[in-house]
């Protein structure tokens, strides 16, 4: 595939290893959250381009030019993927900014995060294998782990390159197709991945990407028979929406969906630790995180203390040009989500709880008609509020008291998620007997950061199901067959006939 600049006026679909335009000719814009302004035109697929494509990665399974391929030749390629975005590293990264508003060092962070991921699973495939059981004298049994299909993925808009990536690298790295569909407000670090999987020597046919919309596009994907998996991340409702969908063709799915995650700061905790840790856990990414922790507990003997120190640090987080390496909270996605945040506020204050800091929209110098909303810290709530329950996706953190460990569990797991969590503690104990009683997938202890390639990440409960970046999630691009045989010598006659 011809190398391109990453930066152009429109970027195609790509199809069979090429890049194709949509078969209707239509495009769509895509913008540039921080500013407003237009960024882009995209090609904006439909049913009959999700077929095209669909017939590609069904072709390119069945001639097995990859699935075949001996797999340390693959990891070799994954490898190359690697290196060849580490080499345009600082272009992904622009890329990813202008198209999601993000801030340079969370996108920074993130594109190298997707780097790596390609290289973990570079890695972990060679390892990856079946096994050999112990039968009765005669019989063999050993098993296989073998390619599930072509895949249909379906990402979201506020970890565009990172999400392709978590669904991209293990699946081909498992011997895969792709049909991968990215979030319409962020389509291109998407497509230009896809590119640089072909340039480093994946065959046509493999990888393929169709943006366009959720309702038809998506849709396509989930419904189409040629397809064997579905794997999505997004929002809870949509995910009960393609469970229900994909049970149709009995299809694999796999679903990464919402979190209302909570933060417990017990009286023991370093404060100081804790309050690093909690401004990382809510605003990182502008609050535009699944495993947000967006409810926050703290331990009544410490809240005075705590509370000062993170309500004070809250408001000196810098807003501003998310290309400014000292840029801490970048943009929100759009003008609609800006609105779901805001309303969200605005509920609960109706329901009578405090804005203590935050609450408003606000205006950056030189991006006055970007998307831009104060980091939110609201207090004074009951956990059946809506601003409590719901997953708001935005910079806005409620904040708890809490008097001993049991309760701190008990209003940790009143939530109908299950992704992240966190704890601060400095008594192990404690540490362990709270992580094994929160029903979520992931724990974090003394720790600001929810995942690494190679950490489980997923959820319980109506947080989804399925774990992705680990070695587990190999074993859900794959199918376990299972070939038993008998060597037993003496013929056996089970019907005694
Ligand atoms: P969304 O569910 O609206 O969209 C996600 C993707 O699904 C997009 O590509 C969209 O175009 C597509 N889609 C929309 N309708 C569809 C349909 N009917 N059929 C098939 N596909 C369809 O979510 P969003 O607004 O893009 O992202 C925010 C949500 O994603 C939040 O709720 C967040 O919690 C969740 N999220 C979860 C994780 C996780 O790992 N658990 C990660 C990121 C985001
Ligand atoms: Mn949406």
């Amino acid at each position: 595939m011809e190398k391109l600049d990453l930066k152009r006026d429109y970027y195609q679909m790509i199809i069979n290893g090429e890049r194709v335009d949509a078969i209707s000719k239509e495009t769509f814009t895509t913008y540039n959250p921080a500013t407003g302004a237009p960024l882009a035109q995209v090609a904006k697929a439909s049913k009959e381009d999700v077929d095209r494509a669909v017939n590609a990665a069904r072709n390119a399974f069945e001639n097995g030019k990859w699935r075949r391929f001996p797999v340390n030749k693959r990891s070799r390629v994954m490898n190359k993927i690697a290196s060849f975005m580490r080499a345009r590293f600082n272009e992904l990264v622009e890329l990813e900014v202008l198209n999601s508003g993000k801030s340079l060092s969370a996108a920074q962070g993130q594109v190298m995060q997707a780097i790596e991921d390609f290289e973990f699973y570079a890695g972990a495939i060679v390892g990856h294998r079946g096994e050999v059981n112990n039968m009765p004298f005669g019989f063999f049994n050993y098993t296989q782990k073998e390619p599930v299909g072509v895949c249909g993925q379906i990402i979201p808009w506020n970890y565009p390159i990172m999400m392709a990536a978590w669904k991209i690298a293990p699946a081909i790295a498992a011997g895969c197709s792709i049909v991968l569909k990215p979030a319409s407000l962020t389509p291109l670090t998407a497509i230009v991945l896809t590119e640089i999987c072909h340039e480093a020597g994946v065959p046509e046919g493999v990888v393929n990407v169709v943006p366009g919309p959720g309702s038809t596009v998506g849709d396509a994907i989930v419904e189409h028979p040629g397809i064997d998996k579905v794997a999505f991340t997004g929002s809870t409702p949509i995910g009960k929406d393609i469970m229900e969908k994909a049970s149709q063709t009995l299809k694999r799915v796999t679903l990464e969906l919402g979190g209302k995650s909570p933060n417990i700061v017990f009286a023991d905790a370093d404060i100081d630790a804790a309050v690093y840790g909690s401004l990382f856990g809510i605003f990182y990414n502008t609050g535009q995180s699944c495993e947000a922790r967006s409810r926050l507990y703290v331990h009544a003997d410490i809240y005075e203390e705590f509370m000062e120190k993170f309500i004070e640090k809250t408001k000196q987080l810098r807003l501003g040009d998310p290309m400014d390496q000292g840029t801490q909270v970048g943009a929100i996605i759009s003008r609609d989500q800006l609105e779901v945040i805001d309303g969200y506020v605005q509920s609960a204050i109706e329901d009578g709880a405090t804005v203590v800091t935050g609450g408003q929209e606000v205006k950056v110098e030189g991006f006055e008609n970007g998307y831009w909303y104060a980091p939110t810290i609201i207090t004074d709530v009951n956990h059946d509020m809506k601003v409590v329950q719901e997953e708001i996706f935005g910079p806005v953190v409620v904040v708890m008291k809490f008097s001993d460990e049991k309760e701190a569990i008990k209003l940790a797991n009143d939530t109908e998620f299950g992704l992240g969590s966190a704890i601060w503690t400095k008594d192990q104990g404690r540490a362990t007997r709270v992580a094994n009683q929160i029903r979520a997938g992931i724990v974090m202890v003394n720790c600001p950061f929810s995942a690494f390639p190679g950490t489980p990440f997923g959820g319980y409960k109506q947080s989804g199901f399925g774990r992705e970046l680990c070695i587990e999630t190999l074993d859900l691009y794959t199918e376990t067959k299972s070939v038993l045989a008998y060597y037993g010598g003496k013929p056996l006659n089970p019907l005694g006939v």
